[in-house]
């Protein structure tokens, strides 16, 4: 058996679970199979209305499970209570979507037949996903899946399972037995999982998702994966400085640093010993503490060796000679808390401006001039956000158009995008077809081209 404990409080357990194997993880594959054809042959407007039976009772429950998850992921009060609104408006979103028209009409060659390509379920839908986004990330899988007529297999991270159980019993009041089957466990499950699916969605990290994909290829399945990020933030010399430190401090140290979009990377054109003053001044506005408090920014990171990451990044600038801005501030001694830490100095090759910290963890990078910043942005493996900041339109024109990365936002945070936006990056961040939005049915769905001919020639 395997548990799920509070980052802030880790005595606290909070879901205790078998890591399934594969027999387990076939034998619920073949159930929700059994379970999609009926599902899919539903009219679409039975299936809307099941979707947003299934956003009532998530809202219905919105203040358990902000709780749960303040609890399980240490995700502070505010954003987890923001997370559950953005999931149950997903689930609203694609039961409309599943409105939509499902086809196109083209002229036929003999101008007589009726050609058409019509979309249609692939079959069961196998969703692999993280702990950081407890419930918007299973949610912008799952509801396009079902709305578009697939079945769902569900392995939530391990670290999440108490929440995954309490999303998944909730959306089970309003759907066909046995159509979503929650598979709990780890990489065994994920395994079995990318083994018995139809199709695999996957969100974690680069190494897993390419296992993955590469495991999916080899059966011929399709596959997406959405993977980690070293998103950089760029300030130039014209920006309003106190305003994008106030930003990129939120994007970098947020959640504790802990998404995928999170700016770990800050560019500096000019001046870069007024924007560490300005960020080091902006990441100390930001409360660090109990996720449970209201007022909370900064919480605790998930685990014990997510916390050893940071402080090993942190003597790691030390020994290549970066000069650390921040990193000693108080936090609370119960629970995995680490500091946010700043550093300047920094080489752009070293690998703590290379790699996923995954943190409140942000290196201060300098550049001579715009092109050189361009250059440090993209000199990375990773492409999945990455904003400037400018007042000068043509400037971020030229960034906007240069930047490789899948979201590129202007005077805005690298972390966060609209949940009805198409959503994925570049590079190593991102395998397969956009999530999110309409995107998501190119996935979810196969088109088939379908002709119908007169019986006779009169
Ligand atoms: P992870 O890769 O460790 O785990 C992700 C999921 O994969 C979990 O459910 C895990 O149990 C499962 N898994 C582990 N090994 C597997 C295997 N061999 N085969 C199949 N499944 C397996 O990631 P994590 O620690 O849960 O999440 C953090 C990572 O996720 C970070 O790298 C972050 O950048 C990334 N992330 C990306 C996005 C995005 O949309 N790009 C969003 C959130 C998080």
């Amino acid at each position: 058996m395997q548990e799920s404990r509070s980052p802030a409080h880790p005595d606290q357990v909070l879901a205790t679970f078998p890591d399934l194997q594969a027999a387990d993880v076939a034998d619920a594959v073949a159930a929700a199979r059994a379970a999609a054809p009926g599902w899919a042959q539903l009219p679409a407007l039975e299936r809307s209305q099941a979707l947003n039976a299934a956003a009532d009772a998530v809202a219905g429950a919105a203040s358990d499970l902000t709780e749960l998850g303040i609890a399980e992921v240490g995700k502070p009060r505010a954003e987890m209570a923001a997370e559950i609104a953005r999931g149950v408006a997903i689930l609203r979103y694609y039961a409309q979507a599943a409105l939509d028209p499902d086809g196109a009409t083209l002229p036929s060659a003999d101008g007589r037949s009726l050609l058409m390509s019509r979309r249609r379920p692939r079959g069961v839908a196998g969703c692999i996903t993280p702990w950081n986004f407890p419930v918007a990330i299973p949610l912008w899988k799952i509801a396009p899946a079902l709305a578009y007529g697939n079945a769902v297999a569900w392995k939530p991270s391990p670290a999440a399972t108490a929440i995954a159980r309490e999303l998944a019993a909730l959306l089970a009041t309003a759907l066909p037995p046995r159509l979503l089957a929650l598979v709990t466990g780890d990489a065994d499950a994920g395994q079995a999982l990318t083994q018995a699916a139809d199709l695999i969605s996957f969100t974690g990290s680069a190494a897993v998702g390419r296992s993955v994909v590469v495991a999916a290829a080899q059966r011929g399945i399709a596959a997406q994966a959405e993977m980690g990020g070293q998103n950089p933030a760029v300030i130039l010399p014209d920006a309003d400085l106190e305003q994008a430190a106030r930003i990129i401090a939120q994007a970098a140290m947020g959640y504790a640093g802990q998404k995928c979009t999170a700016t770990s990377r800050v560019i500096v054109v000019g001046d870069s010993a007024a924007a560490g003053e300005a960020l080091v001044a902006a990441v100390r506005q930001l409360p660090v503490g109990d996720p449970a408090d209201a007022a909370t920014v900064v919480g605790p990171v998930i685990s014990e060796a997510a916390m050893a990451r940071v402080l090993d990044a942190t003597a790691e600038a030390e020994r290549d000679r970066g000069r650390v801005l921040l990193a000693d501030d108080p936090v609370p001694e119960e629970g995995y808390f680490v500091a946010p830490v700043l550093v300047d100095r920094v080489d752009p090759s070293a690998r703590i401006a290379q790699e996923e910290i995954f943190g409140p963890f942000a290196v201060i990078l300098t550049a001579r001039d715009d092109a050189e910043a361009l250059r440090i942005a993209n000199g990375v493996r990773y492409g999945l956000a990455a904003s400037v900041f400018t007042r000068d339109l043509d400037r971020a024109l030229r960034f906007t158009a240069g930047l490789d990365a899948g979201l590129v936002r202007v005077n805005a945070p690298t972390s966060g995008v609209d949940f009805y936006a198409p959503f994925g990056g570049v590079k190593d961040s991102s395998v397969g077809p956009r999530e999110q939005g309409k995107a998501a049915r190119d996935f979810y769905t196969v088109s088939r081209t379908i002709t119908i001919s007169p019986s006779s020639a009169g």
